[in-house]
């Protein structure tokens, strides 16, 4: 199993690390032709969303990854990555890859609550959440799981084979990589 890690902008190599500690083969996008290239699974990290949405496709890299997308690739997109894959931006103006059933609110905390940590169940275990400048997931589609709350909002969510936390996992535990791995094996 390969999974590739786009990385034009944000919190990519966090999300290596954990890969390398569970002994799955990974590796960085940064253009075209690593894009184009064959792989089981990608993880969009977080960062800016607006950024990254701009990069991908000044390096056009935007259409091959959204037709991996849209033919099913599993993906895992965490806080910016969560926005990118969403189809609908509630607070903003800009798409990205559209093909998950949500609809977000960027930075939904406010600056006052900018970054946080909370600890919350995931998959049957109680994790540490770090939550930074995240976005909410205001709205699911009928087919999208709900896997995590906090407070009552969705923090972590699966439409078919798009995962996404509004947090940072890659800070503080293997278990959603693990979810993710577990995902990719399943198709
Ligand atoms: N605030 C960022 C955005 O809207 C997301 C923050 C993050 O990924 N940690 O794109």
């Amino acid at each position: 199993m390969k999974i590739g890690i786009l990385a034009v902008q944000g919190a990519f190599i966090e999300h290596k690390h954990i890969l390398d500690s569970l002994g799955i083969e990974s590796f960085e996008i940064r253009q075209k032709k690593d894009a184009m290239s064959d792989f089981d699974g990608l993880i969009l990290p977080g960062g800016e969303s607006t950024v990254m949405n701009k990069l991908l496709r000044e390096l056009d890299i935007f259409e091959t990854l959204k037709k991996k997308i849209n033919s099913g690739l599993p993906v895992f997109g965490t806080c910016a990555g969560v926005i990118l894959l969403s189809k609908k931006v509630k607070n903003d103006n800009f798409l990205c890859f559209e093909s998950a059933d949500i609809e977000v609110e960027r930075n939904a905390y406010g600056r006052q609550l900018g970054s946080f940590l909370a600890k919350e169940e995931f998959n049957d275990s109680e994790i540490k959440m770090s939550f930074i400048r995240a976005p909410k997931i205001t709205k699911t589609g009928k087919g999208v799981e709900v896997l995590a709350r906090v407070n009552g909002d969705i923090v972590a969510a699966r439409d078919k084979k798009q995962l996404m936390t509004t947090f940072h996992p890659e800070l503080n535990t293997d278990i959603v990589h693990k979810y993710f791995i577990e995902m990719i094996k399943g198709i």
